[in-house]
């Protein structure tokens, strides 16, 4: 199933995608909750109340309502640094020995169609395709055999990322560098896990403008996605509807010559085998 988050008049409400359009599922099934959190928290049998619901309910047009992040506002927004050996190599780092994790602020999350906004003080902005991880049930100390089990959904993602903040600020300011406002578009759906039986081998590809600037494939993760949630539960508790940036792949601008930064007018498409194409248009700080 593939669940979006759109603009009611109310507020936030989550809905699943069918050929016609959108179906509210907590209209379709009242004991189903309107929020997309909520609904992850639930679990699978949540997602199989859903998946009956939306078969008979009416659906909205898809034009009609604006859609917002699939999970507006994640508590976290946990990435992966150099977790592709290419991209390591291709960023002067060697491939490292235990996971490299930084984060986003929340605020820089966006869905599909959303713009990407140049910020005025940065003059490198640089594109990163990755596969996005959505956290279902919680949990601390998660042991790797049952990692899986708190994978609710996939998504596409673009870990957008200010290379002169990122890299050369004093103290190298990643948090920064990467959490500008609309800097970690992800989308356009949320795919659930039982779709992507083997999210560990599925290509990934980045477009500007049409021409492929990234093309590998999710098999080649130094650190697998089970890995990564045991990896981070070590340290802080996950709860439903955390994103997880598993990392990307290598072709990134910064690292090409010569270095390739977006500029206002570009169109960015993050296109993950079985999940979807996510895009966003480039635009100059207003
Ligand atoms: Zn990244």
């Amino acid at each position: 199933m593939r669940l979006v988050t759109y603009q009611a008049p109310g507020g936030a409400r989550v809905a699943a995608v069918r050929d016609d359009g959108l179906v509210d599922l907590c209209e379709a099934d009242s004991r189903l909750p309107s929020c997309i959190k909520a609904l992850l928290a639930q679990g699978p049998e949540a997602i199989g109340r859903a998946a009956a619901a939306m078969r008979s309910a009416a659906a909205i047009p898809r034009g009609s309502v604006k859609l917002l992040p699939p999970v507006p506002g994640p508590q976290k927004v946990i990435c992966v640094g150099a977790n592709y050996a290419d991209h390591a190599r291709e960023s002067g780092v060697r491939p490292p020995d235990e996971p490299i994790l930084f984060s986003k602020f929340p605020t820089a999350v966006r869905a599909d169609g959303d713009d990407i906004v140049l910020p005025a003080v940065s003059s490198e902005v640089d594109y990163e395709a990755e596969l996005v991880v959505v956290i279902g049930a919680g949990g601390r100390h998660i042991p790797r055999e049952k990692a899986f089990e708190h994978v609710a959904a996939y998504a596409c993602g673009n870990d957008v990322s200010a290379r002169d903040w990122q890299l050369r600020k004093p103290g190298n300011q990643w948090l920064l560098g990467k959490s500008f406002d609309s800097f970690a578009p992800f989308g356009p759906e949320l795919v659930t896990a039982d779709e992507i039986p083997d999210p560990g081998n599925l290509e990934i590809q980045l477009r500007l403008n049409g021409q492929t600037m990234q093309h590998s494939s999710t098999k080649h993760f130094i650190f697998p996605i089970d890995v990564l949630i045991a990896y981070v539960s070590q340290v802080c508790t996950l709860v439903p509807g955390d994103l997880i940036f598993t990392g990307t792949p290598e072709g990134v601008g910064f690292a090409r010559k010569p270095p390739v930064f977006l500029k206002p007018g570009d169109d960015v498409e993050v296109e993950i085998e079985r999940i979807g194409i996510l895009r966003n248009r480039v635009v100059a700080e207003s």
